[in-house]
């Protein structure tokens, strides 16, 4: 199995050699085909297993597939439990995209609003977020997310145990219906398999 089999571009495929990536893992190998075709994906992975990548990967192809509007606004939206899960995402996602040209905004609690309203009117394609700081974002109209048409929801196990079901629930009704919708969790307890059921449309299923 080859990054390439899977159908990635040239220009990622480049960036994956650099990062020393020879094939892909398991998870990669299930998700990125169903990912790239447009399905919505309930994907039971834990962290380590490389499931950033199963998600950033397609994500970032199907972004130089759709031209971005102008002026830019987020198409892409990765919420995550922690800051520091949101930032290594963002290290990841611009490992990967070294030679396109993808602009990415990542939003946590804990630090200033100034600089993330700076990097959210500069324009973004894709924004990765913790729930709680991208609610206050919302509630004061410093983001646009009605150009979303993917969702990610990475940990929602985590997310949900963290007290986030509420704010999950205003961004899901807050982003449009006609979307794909990604959810990542290590464990499929009722209340993960209600919010998928609630908010997805005919999930692929993988697990690792
Ligand atoms: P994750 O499960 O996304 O936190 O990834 C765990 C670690 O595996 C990260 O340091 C990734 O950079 C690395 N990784 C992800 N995919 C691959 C791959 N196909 N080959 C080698 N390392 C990888």
């Amino acid at each position: 199995m080859s990054f390439e089999s899977l159908g990635l571009v040239p220009t990622l495929l480049r960036a994956l050699a650099e990062q020393g990536y020879a094939e892909p893992t398991p998870i990669q190998a299930a998700a990125i085909p169903e990912v790239l075709a447009g399905h919505d994906l309930l994907a039971a992975a834990q962290t380590g297993t490389g499931k950033t990548a199963a998600f950033a990967l397609p994500l970032l192809q199907r972004l130089i597939d759709a031209p971005a509007a102008t002026p830019r606004r987020p198409r892409v939206l990765i919420l995550t439990p922690t800051r520091e899960l949101a930032a290594q995402i963002d290290d990841n996602l611009r490992a990967y995209a070294k030679y396109l040209h993808v602009r990415s905004a990542v939003i946590f609690g804990g630090v200033g609003m100034g600089p993330q309203i700076n990097a959210l009117r500069r324009g973004v394609d894709v924004v990765i977020a913790t729930p709680g700081r991208l609610i206050d974002h919302m509630q004061q109209r410093n983001i646009e997310l009605s150009g979303v048409d993917v969702l990610v929801l990475d940990e929602a196990d985590r997310m949900l145990d963290m007290g986030f079901l509420p704010a999950l629930k205003r961004i899901l009704t807050a982003v449009p219906k006609q979307r794909q919708t990604l959810l990542f969790s290590a464990t499929f307890a009722a209340p993960i398999k209600a919010l998928a059921m609630q908010f997805m449309r005919q999930p692929r299923e993988v697990s690792v």
